[in-house]
């Protein structure tokens, strides 16, 4: 067996070609290319085949075992092991923490029998005693749980937006029709008055110069963080001087000019179709009012102070720093908004995305006030300095002391001794692959390669307990107000382009996309009811991997659908009595739905074998949490390229990011099963029965439409 070390982190070893990627010239990443593929490198021609997400490592058995044997069914079912809300019942932080294994100890066991993740192996191994897997086990102890992976600060790329609109360098304003020369003058010297005055969002009369801009004239930037449901705006001022909100055919002349035409508007409102989200909204709007008023001091983190380094002489792999630690509470921040009244949105024909038989769909312009992305922030930096000064004024304010008892109790200055802690630093200990190929044996000819994790820090607190200190001389600051930043420290951090030159408007437009309903057609509605019950688990996206039988290779945890954004009805007419009302087509107004825009269907000649078990998996995942899609093709899976974590400059050419869309015909069991439930018949479970052929049907089209090389 040959062998190389290399050093890398794991997290960045997501796959075969990210080991490659930080090491593309080393002898041992060709030599396992070329065995493991039987290719050489730089394969354009043959990206279609390209299949490098595999689970690449065995865990071994105790020979001389003969225990109970370990079957992939007792793995599932084991509770252990970390799962994602939207994963599949294996999770693993990278595709190294996926194993291979025997279920028995025999060793002319020689095939493959099972794979599992390297969490739920380690569950079962320790419940069983068997604990001969040491590096696997160690491996297994120190993989990074699941963690949400947020998407690029909308707050910050609408700052740089900002910045590039006050340079002049993108949009149109809105004002530029009047005149050039006189009016700018005209300007410059009322400019002095209007700063002071923050317009109230929407006035957009009073917006600072170069505000309003002609609707799409400045690109906003994509939408891709979530809105929680009770800060979707309860109203939607809809601005459709093109009269698209008809849902009929697009007009013929796409390259329109916002100016050319009178606006026309329409109030929309909120209109949300699943009882239980009601409910959701009004208890986490009470739990808002709740946090409120109980107020009271907030840990924010520890103030250490090193007072010496120490080798702790356990060999070489650990090293320690101790010192004092005091904690640091600070006022609680004051309270977010719990609701938006208020949003406008754009629609043009210019933004055609495509049509179907039941939709039309726009890329739309959405204008929010900032409070939907209020985020309140306080500096570290500052409370740290405060707490500080505290500490040399012989006073110490212990206002959290009634939750941490009589112990925290701290007296003069030369008196206070903080809480000891060590911090400490491990390092993961260097661990042997061995690259078997599923149903072959492992012999001399199996790549090894050798693993050197990195280093962690941890804190060990020591002593009885940590006194606290209560910092209430910095203030929480709300970055998404228009006000400037109360410290340097986060001036810098709030805004990647720093202070911005000139006031800003109350309001940030960004992109998302406008689902438009045909005439008396159903299907729009179904589709928002389905964005309203997958809640925010669907379009969560997770650090790591799932594998989503009947696939046997790690996908990526990254959302299924696309943010759901609301779903808006036009405002009914209040001066009307009640009698039916009968809309013919040419007065139909389509309701909207609003939601995140995940790119361009795919074209699945294009995507190589991992990208499209990528894209089966998200059916897949969807089938496991209990729904079927009801129209699974090409076109209904959108793609897109860079991470949604990644700021627009940062993207790399390289992220595909594949999302499922239209659920127009998508059908949980859930509602299958209440179906039969309040049928008349006792014991009628015919829509659960027609629920699961549907699943089954769906998921042997997979391979069909993905183009696998084999059913699976
Ligand atoms: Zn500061």
């Amino acid at each position: 067996m040959s062998s190389s070390t290399h050093q890398f982190t794991r997290f960045s070893s997501d796959t075969l070609e990210g080991m490659f990627d930080e090491d593309p010239d080393s002898e041992w990443s060709l030599r396992i290319y070329k065995e493991l593929f039987n290719k050489e490198e730089g394969l354009q021609d043959s990206e279609f085949n390209k299949h490098t997400r595999r689970i690449y490592k065995v865990w071994p058995r105790d020979p001389k075992g003969g225990g109970k044997p370990c079957l992939m069914s007792d793995l599932r079912e084991l509770s252990a092991g970390y799962r994602t809300n939207n994963s599949y019942y294996l999770w693993g932080a990278t595709i190294l923490d996926f194993y291979m294994f025997r279920s028995f100890n025999d060793e002319c066991a020689d095939v493959m029998l099972g794979f599992s993740s390297g969490s739920k192996l380690y569950a079962w191994m320790k419940a069983h005693g068997e604990l001969y897997a040491k590096d696997e086990l160690e491996w297994a102890e120190m993989e990074e749980k699941p963690r949400l992976r947020p998407a690029a600060d909308i707050l910050e790329i609408i700052e740089a937006k900002n910045l590039a609109i006050l340079m002049g360098s993108c949009g149109i304003s809105m004002r530029d029709d009047d005149d050039d020369g006189e009016a700018e003058e005209e300007s410059d010297e009322s400019e002095n008055e209007t700063i002071s005055a923050i317009p109230r969002p929407f006035d957009y009369e009073n917006y600072p110069d170069p505000w309003p801009l002609v609707p799409f004239s400045s690109k906003a930037p994509t939408l891709q963080s979530p809105i929680p449901f009770h800060l979707l705006p309860e109203t939607l001022i809809v601005h459709d001087p093109f009269r698209l909100l008809n849902g009929g055919d697009p007009p013929d002349e796409l390259d329109v000019d916002w100016t050319s035409v009178d606006d026309i508007t329409h109030r929309y409102s909120l209109n949300l179709t699943v009882p239980s989200i009601k409910d959701s909204i009004a208890a986490e709007r009470a739990k808002m009012t709740e946090a409120a008023r109980e107020g009271g001091p907030v840990f924010i983190g520890f103030s250490l102070e090193i007072l010496n380094r120490t080798e702790t002489g356990i060999g070489s792999s650990s090293t320690a720093q101790s010192g004092t630690a005091f904690k640091l509470t600070v006022p609680s921040p004051p309270a977010s908004p719990s609701s938006i009244p208020e949003a406008h949105l754009f629609i043009s024909p210019a933004e055609f995305v495509g049509k179907g038989h039941h939709s039309v769909v726009y890329r739309a312009e959405w204008d929010l006030p900032r409070s939907v992305f209020s985020k309140y922030v306080i500096c570290h930096r500052c409370v740290v300095e405060a707490a500080k000064k505290i500490l040399s004024k012989d006073t110490i304010s212990n206002a959290a002391g009634d939750t941490s008892g009589a112990s925290d109790e701290v007296g003069p200055a030369d008196e206070i001794v903080g809480g000891n802690f060590i911090l400490r630093k491990k390092h993961l200990p260097v661990i042997d692959m061995n690259f078997v190929r599923e149903g072959q044996p492992e012999d001399e000819n199996t790549p090894c390669y050798s693993v050197r994790g990195e280093t962690l820090d941890y804190l060990e607190y020591t002593g009885e307990s940590i006194p606290t200190i209560h910092v209430d001389t910095v203030p929480w600051y709300d970055s998404s107000s228009t006000d400037p930043a109360p410290c340097s420290h986060l001036a810098v951090t709030s805004s990647i382009s720093g202070p911005l030159p000139g006031p800003v408007p109350p309001t940030a437009s960004v992109s998302v996309i406008a689902k438009l309903s045909v005439y008396d057609d159903n299907h729009l509605e179904n589709e928002a009811k389905c964005y309203q019950s997958f809640g925010e688990d669907f379009s969560q996206h997770w650090s790591g991997y799932t594998v989503a039988l009947p696939l046997r290779d790690p996908t990526p945890t990254g959302a299924i659908t696309p943010n759901f954004y609301g779903f808006y009805s036009k405002e009914e007419d209040k001066t009307k009595d009640n009698e039916e009302k009968v809309i013919d087509r040419d007065s139909f107004l389509s309701p909207i739905l609003l939601i995140e825009d995940c790119g361009k269907p795919i074209e699945v000649e294009k995507l190589s074998l991992d990208d499209r078990q990528e894209c089966a998996a998200l059916l897949f995942r969807l089938h496991h949490h209990g729904w079927t899609h009801g129209s699974f093709a090409h076109r209904n899976i959108v793609m897109q390229i860079g991470d949604h974590g990644d700021f627009p400059l940062m993207k790399s050419r390289n992220d595909r990011r594949f999302r499922l869309i239209d659920f127009g015909r998508a059908w949980s069991l859930k509602d299958a099963i209440e179906t039969d439930q309040s049928s008349s018949r006792n014991g009628d479970n015919s829509n659960e029965r027609e629920w699961k052929r549907a699943q089954f049907q769906e998921k042997n089209e997979v391979w069909k439409t993905l183009m696998f090389p084999h059913p699976i």
